[in-house]
């Protein structure tokens, strides 16, 4: 396996506070397409599971996105729920 979609965008770590933008998820296709996160979805949509880790903290970072958030921006696929 080892194959991952990437999420862009700008979180924080919810232990120490350190800026995340790069995540990864295999909610979606996964192709090793990048998708931006902007925030724009409101109510209730399908969830998107993206991680990370922290350098700072050494913590794995664990988050939910809005499907309808994620922007594709690189790769032959747009996943749609
Ligand atoms: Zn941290």
């Amino acid at each position: 396996m080892g194959i991952f979609d990437t999420v862009q965008g700008k979180f924080f770590c919810p232990f120490c506070g350190t800026k995340l933008e790069d995540f990864q998820t295999k909610d979606l296709d996964p192709l090793l397409n990048v998708y931006k996160f902007t925030k724009k979805a409101h109510g209730s949509y399908p969830s998107v599971e993206i991680h990370t880790f922290c350098d700072k903290c050494k913590s794995g970072i664990s988050l939910n996105v809005a499907r309808q958030d994620l922007t594709l921006i690189k790769g032959a696929v747009s996943h749609e729920l």
